[in-house]
């Protein structure tokens, strides 16, 4: 039986809604009345239903399709003006014991070189991260209670925040573990993580249950109620994703959406990220294996449909993606891009990118500097702002300021002090060029007169060596 509200996996993921929802989406993929009436309401920002949004997916009329495209890049607009928050992936450790068969670090490959950093080594790669310019980290680890205990992860988070080196400093750690316990969860947020992210994979529980043939994460429920464990933690902010090409998009993108509407309905609360990765080939896995890839058309209409459907959710993409695919993922709503990006086990230390212990092969394979400088050409503004949680702006409390327009007083203002910080610190001459003269422009683009002034003085006081303004 289907209940949103219900905290059951299998109630609010239920297979029989999400078979009725792709076959009521079938049917009236040709209604235009129904579909200009979704769009209408996507139009008012209070955003879709796994069933509305499922048919606007299933509708293929040129113009209607252009018409959601064009809402997206609004809706985008709206919520998020033109700042992309900037984020680099940190691996600790690439022991695992699960059997998951798309990912190479699965307990049976042996050929894989297996390593977990040492606090001596999280400092080094952190270093190296801080010398890039990065302010914000999203944390990866392999299922390991022996090798990677909580214990270990908590240490590592508290090295991380400790480093202080240059002008460098993680100011927000975000966590991408495998599903754990409440008590667990409350450890992660009393270490002061930011978002908790676990993908999904597969929504489809039989798939699910294949595709992850051993190990704990075997267990479908477990794995699906883990957002709901995690706010029962006190984790406000959490990040929800599945890996596309598991299985049919259309499946996952209903299966996600009601995901979504569960978190809202049963903690008041929706998911503060959704990340939308794709398999890639990577050292015993080849994507191919996989049917249910999807090209790059159809990845373009799941995050547009996306923006619409959770406008108030951000969005991310890795550098799993291709400079192009980001290019036009990025208007359509994306909010969040990785940069400089190792998915490798020690891999920022090294001078040339290694291989050997990489989770998937990285299409964008280009400097943090060469992404700043791409994003800025294109008028968007590279924010390495985090203060939002520390500040306490997480959960509902983010939500409603998000809801209600308010954010851009803040964020506006902070996404051009920390551009100015990486400009100042980090920059090639050629980025520092065409940032300042993008911060100068981007002032006035700030609503409120005295919210600009201040700003205006804080950038002034950036550039006399002050650092991390809030
Ligand atoms: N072990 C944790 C877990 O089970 O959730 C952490 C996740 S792992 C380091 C991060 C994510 O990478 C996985 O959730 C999966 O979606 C993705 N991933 C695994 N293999 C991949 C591949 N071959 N291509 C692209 N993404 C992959």
């Amino acid at each position: 039986m289907y209940d949103p509200k219900s905290l059951k996996a299998e109630e609010f993921i239920s297979h029989e809604e999400i078979l009725e929802t792709l076959d009521y989406a079938e049917r009236n993929k040709d209604n235009v009345e129904l579909i200009d009436q979704i769009i209408e309401k996507a139009r008012s920002l209070k955003g879709l239903t796994h069933r509305e949004a499922s048919v606007l997916l299933a509708c293929d009329i040129p113009e209607k399709i252009k018409e959601l495209y064009d809402l997206a890049e609004q809706i985008k607009k709206d919520f998020y003006g033109n700042r992309i928050v900037m984020f680099a992936p940190l691996y600790l450790s690439n022991y695992c014991v699960n059997g998951c068969t798309y990912c190479p670090y699965h307990l049976k490959n042996k050929h894989i070189a297996r390593k977990k950093l040492t606090q001596e080594e999280v400092r080094k790669e952190v270093i190296a991260l801080q010398d890039m310019g990065h302010k914000r980290l999203a944390i990866e680890a392999g299922e390991d209670p022996v090798n990677n205990p909580i214990e270990y992860i908590l240490e590592c988070i508290d090295t991380i925040y400790s480093i202080k080196h240059k002008n460098g400093e993680i100011r927000r750690v975000n966590v991408n573990i495998a599903a754990t316990t409440v008590e667990n969860y409350r450890k992660l947020k009393d270490a002061g993580i930011g978002t908790y992210i676990l993908f999904q994979e597969t929504y489809h529980k039989e798939s699910y249950e294949e595709l992850h043939p051993t190990g704990p994460k075997h267990d479908y429920a477990y794995h699906t109620e883990a957002m709901d464990r995690a706010m029962d933690g006190g984790i406000d902010d959490v990040g929800l994703g599945v890996l596309f090409g598991l299985e049919r998009y259309k499946y996952e993108f209903a299966g996600l959406l009601m995901h979504a509407e569960h978190l809202e309905a049963a903690k008041g609360v929706g998911p503060h990220t959704i990340s939308v990765p794709r398999i890639k080939a990577a050292d015993d896995i080849d994507p191919s294996a996989f049917a249910n890839g999807i090209d790059d058309e159809i990845f373009a209409k799941l995050c547009a449909l996306i923006r619409v459907s959770v406008p108030y959710t951000g969005m991310i993409i890795s550098t799993r993606e291709s400079q192009a695919v980001r290019e036009k993922v990025l208007r359509l709503g994306v909010s969040q891009v990785s940069g400089g990006s190792r998915t490798s086990v020690g891999g920022y230390q090294e001078e040339e990118r290694p291989t050997d212990t990489e989770q998937f092969d990285v299409s964008d394979q280009r400097s943090l500097d060469e992404v700043v400088r791409w994003l800025m050409d294109m008028g968007y503004i590279p924010s390495f702002c985090t203060a939002c949680y520390r500040e306490g702006r997480t959960g509902d409390r983010f939500m409603k300021l998000l809801k209600s327009g308010q954010i851009h007083n803040c964020c506006q203002p902070n996404a051009l002090m920390t551009l100015k910080e990486y400009l100042m610190d980090y920059a090639s001459e050629e980025t520092h060029q065409v940032g300042q003269a993008l911060i100068e422009a981007e002032l006035d683009r700030i609503p409120k007169e005295k919210v600009r002034l201040i700003c205006e003085d804080h950038l002034k006081k950036i550039e006399e060596g002050i650092r991390d303004f809030r």
